[in-house]
């Protein structure tokens, strides 16, 4: 075989461990030849469609086996894979497909109307018809030469500062970002892990599916996350390996059936995009279960630190350490390592890192500092390395000459209780340069008004971090993955002047 890519995994998988179980949803169970069968012939169905070498296939729709298929076959042909959200809007979508120039679209039946209108030039739908073509496909062993280098995948960052990027990644940038989960996250051969977030996410699928299919775990596919489902299914399968963004693991805790349910089964509970808070750990921790959380970007396939379970508490906050085989390093403006205890930008290093944004060479250029990323968010490390993620760099305000942190300012104000969301943004000022001002929706009947809003935060945080105005909104707008949208925030909330305001 002298495909070394991740399209290669399934027979590699097939060859040692045929008969184990690979995939599981809904009805359908396929053990790793089986797998292995189905995505050979969709690689024929795929290329009788015209795909071919360096081709751009990408998928839209929610988390089914297809997904996976298309993921894998598209790695036989040397193809390109792009995995689209099912939460953009059209323009965005249509974006990530003219972008990347994708020539054949594998879709979900719901995506059939905007697929057809999209202009890509060949679909497929995964319905009736996607099985009748894998059965009429060749099953012959087909494969294309891949390396290491070659480009595995687009896959486009959540576009929260700013328009969505591709970031193009190599199979060895996926393949070293799933050898640094199974050694940081302590993958066993016999996992079964349950996937109920998105997996056109990056962490669902690299630090989560890939890992699982390198040592020949068994996924279970969920479409979407019900809590009183992953319950049953976590007892049925006997889960071991979980994967979520906190807010699931709080909605799981709350379930009724919660304190009653087995989890005996479970060993680890991934966890990324923020981190998980100490209430969360402790009733976890009272189960027997406790958290491993990531902290990552869809620029270093996602992978860059991680917060082991036996430090989640004694360092709760923090993002842990890198993984094992990546580098940080914390710069000042002009680059270089920041003092100990210094905040500044997290710049990372490592064989996860892409090669860079799909068709965006100036901000590629930009991204890169002496071959180290820029990953856009400002970090703090302590006296064991662990590092704690402040904020992003864009959203920082400078105000007098001292840096605000508006995620700080934020965490304080959700503590009043009548604010239900906010975001701080930095508005023009004459004496200031920039200063802080806070939009505020209320909770649902609260009746606070900027003034004692304002004092709130008097004692909670240093004068100079307390806003200068609040502004209320009735919403604030978020990305499909629950961020706030700052760009829109600061576009609709930043230039009104103070009427309105509390200056
Ligand atoms: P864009 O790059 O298009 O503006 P994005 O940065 O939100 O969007 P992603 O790659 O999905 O796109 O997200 C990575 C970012 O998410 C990180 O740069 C960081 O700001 C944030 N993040 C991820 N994990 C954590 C974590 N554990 N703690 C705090 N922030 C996190
Ligand atoms: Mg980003």
């Amino acid at each position: 075989m002298r495909n070394h890519g991740i399209g290669s995994w399934t027979a590699r998988r097939a060859r040692k461990t045929p008969h184990r179980l690979a995939v599981v949803h809904q009805g359908s169970r396929y053990t790793y030849a089986q797998l292995h069968d189905r995505t050979t012939r969709l690689a024929h169905h795929l290329r009788s469609l015209g795909v071919r070498r360096g081709d751009r296939v990408a998928f839209l729709g929610p988390n089914h086996p297809a997904f996976l298929e298309t993921l894998f076959a598209a790695g036989r042909l040397g193809a390109v894979f792009v995995p689209l959200n099912i939460r953009l809007a059209e323009a965005e979508l249509r974006h990530c497909l003219t972008d990347s120039g994708t020539s054949l679209l594998v879709h979900s039946p719901p995506f059939g109307a905007f697929a057809a209108a999209s202009g890509v030039g060949r679909l497929v739908a995964v319905d009736d018809t996607y099985d009748k073509a894998l059965a009429q496909a060749p099953g012959s062993p087909l494969d294309e030469n891949v390396t290491l280098d070659d480009l595995a995948v687009i896959m486009y960052t959540s576009g929260t500062t700013g328009r969505a990027k591709g970031a193009v990644l190599s199979h060895g940038n996926l393949t070293w970002n799933s050898i640094n989960t199974l050694v940081d996250g302590d993958f066993a051969s016999d996992e079964v892990t349950l996937l109920s977030a998105p997996m056109f996410h990056t962490a669902a699928l690299n630090m989560t599916c890939l890992p699982t299919f390198l040592k020949g775990g068994t996924l279970i596919l969920e479409e979407s996350f019900s809590p009183s489902r992953t319950l049953d299914l976590v007892e049925e399968h006997g889960v071991t390996v979980m994967f979520g963004v906190p807010t699931m693991f709080q909605q799981l805790a709350a379930e009724e059936r919660f304190a009653a349910a087995d989890l005996s089964s479970v060993r680890k509970m991934m966890c990324g995009g923020a981190p998980v808070p100490q209430a969360l750990i402790r009733t976890y921790e009272k189960r027997g279960l406790r958290f491993l959380q990531g902290y990552g970007m869809t620029e270093a396939s996602p992978g860059v630190c991680l917060l082991d379970a036996e430090n989640a508490l004694a360092k709760a906050g923090s993002a842990g350490v890198p993984h094992f085989f990546n580098d940080v390093r914390i710069a000042d403006p002009a680059g270089h390592d920041a003092e100990r205890g210094e905040r500044g930008e997290l710049l990372v290093e490592g064989p996860t890192i892409m090669s860079g944004y799909w068709g965006l060479p100036d901000a590629t250029a930009a991204a890169f500092t002496d071959g180290w990323f820029r990953t856009g968010d400002v970090a703090i490390a302590d006296e064991d390395g662990y590092v704690t993620i402040v904020d992003r760099v864009k959203d920082m305000i400078i105000s007098g000459g001292e840096n605000i942190y508006p995620a700080e300012v934020e965490k304080a104000l959700y503590e009043h209780p009548s604010v239900a969301d906010c975001a701080v943004i930095g508005v023009p000022d004459e004496k200031w340069g920039e200063v802080g001002r806070a939009v505020v929706v209320l909770a649902p009947g609260a009746e606070a008004g900027a003034d004692g809003i304002l004092a709130f935060l008097d004692g909670r945080l240093a004068r100079y971090k307390i806003p200068k105005s609040v502004v209320f909104a009735d919403a604030l707008p978020r990305s499909g993955a629950g961020k706030l949208l700052k760009p829109r925030i600061r576009e609709t909330y930043g230039t009104t002047d103070s009427s309105g305001a509390h200056a």
